[in-house]
């Protein structure tokens, strides 16, 4: 029999590309989304990529009753954390909104693992948790900086939720935090990708919906950072990249390769690339002109930040492979795509 591993908020960006990958490994993929920040259409995406039509509850995880239905109907000894808000800006004017969220839905899914005897966990974490780093590139080392928004908070308060409660349980519960740097880019199929509501914060649906037309023109926050062009550096990651590292670290749990009952890894590139370069990037790959300007500094930027990412090549045996042109195409694909289905 298929290895279940319980996905919550697969039908969102990383998670629908992460249940695409599941599936193509051979696991059985349970999905639960309330649809807050996704779209219905991702588990069509999903089925037509891999041909299996993935196991689907609509609940909020932060609904207990809901989702102890969901261990009580399914079989899966994992889980995959997805399931949070995301918004910086809105996480700093609705806090409480961001804490409930992200807090709550991630102990309701810990302590039903424990009650059921689920015992393997991945959360999805942030880079964001690196702040302002002194030494670059980060190692899974370099200290957390204190959050600077709720959001970048609800990662650090879950990550050490989950060391907390791994440690409260030896031998009930593994689990790991993979950080992540910045995800762009989507399937190559175009059947899934980003789905931003309403003005894009990030940088990537931002550009393509500017060459899409969507939107009159790119802001570049900045030109006056101490980097080699002035804009900041980022540790761009392809989604599908990003995907199979939770493939294999699930796997690491479940075949019990884990060197520690909780574990932190780096998810990136290791490559530093500016906002110049991506624009231009993104340029080339898809031979067009991008209307943009430059604007001044977002509040809360960090200059750079990317990954030292040895320990996930070494560890985890995964590393980046998808070229930043190919992940370039592929969100563009994914936009002229997006607006015909
Ligand atoms: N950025 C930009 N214009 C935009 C959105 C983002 O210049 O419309 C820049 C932003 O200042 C940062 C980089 O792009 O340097 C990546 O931003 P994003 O919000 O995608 O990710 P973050 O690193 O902030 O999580």
């Amino acid at each position: 029999m298929k290895r279940g591993v319980l996905v919550t908020g697969g039908a969102g960006y990383i998670g629908s590309h992460t249940a695409v990958e599941l599936t193509e490994a051979g696991y059985e993929v349970i999905i639960v989304d309330n649809f807050s920040n996704s779209d219905r259409n991702s588990l069509e995406g999903i089925r037509k990529i891999t041909g299996v039509e993935p196991k689907f509850v609509e609940a909020d995880c932060c609904d207990k009753e809901a989702m102890r239905r969901v261990f009580e109907e399914y079989e899966f000894d994992s889980a995959i954390h997805f399931a949070a808000y995301k918004a910086v800006g809105e996480s700093v004017a609705k806090p409480a909104k961001y804490y409930r969220n992200n807090l709550l839905s991630f102990i309701n899914l810990l302590e039903l693992m424990l009650e059921y005897g689920r015992k393997n966990i991945l959360f999805s974490s942030s880079a964001t948790v690196y702040g302002d780093a002194e030494v670059l590139p980060v190692t899974e080392l370099t200290p957390r900086k204190p959050a600077t928004s709720p959001y970048g908070n609800t990662k650090q308060m879950a990550e050490d939720i989950l060391r907390d409660m791994v440690a409260a349980n030896t031998g009930k519960l593994c689990g790991i935090a993979l950080r992540y740097f910045n995800p762009i880019g989507a399937h190559p199929s175009a059947l899934i990708g980003e789905l931003p509501r309403g003005v894009p914060n990030n940088l990537v649906p931002y550009i393509t919906q500017t060459a899409a037309g969507i939107r009159e023109c790119l802001s570049i926050f900045g030109d006056d950072y101490n980097t080699p062009d002035g804009s900041c550096l980022r540790d761009y990651i392809d989604v599908v990249d990003l995907a199979r590292a939770h493939v294999v670290a699930i796997g690491r749990l479940i075949e019990e390769r884990n060197k520690q009952n909780y574990e932190v890894f780096n998810i990136g590139t290791g490559r530093p690339v500016s906002v110049f370069e991506l624009v231009h990037g993104f340029e080339s790959a898809n031979n067009l002109k991008l209307n943009y300007n430059v604007a001044p500094r977002r509040a809360g930027d960090v200059t750079a930040v990317w990954a030292d990412t040895t320990l996930a090549n070494e560890e985890l045996g995964w590393r980046a492979e998808r070229e930043l042109i190919d992940t370039l195409r592929s969100a563009w694909e994914w936009e002229c795509n997006v607006r015909k289905q």
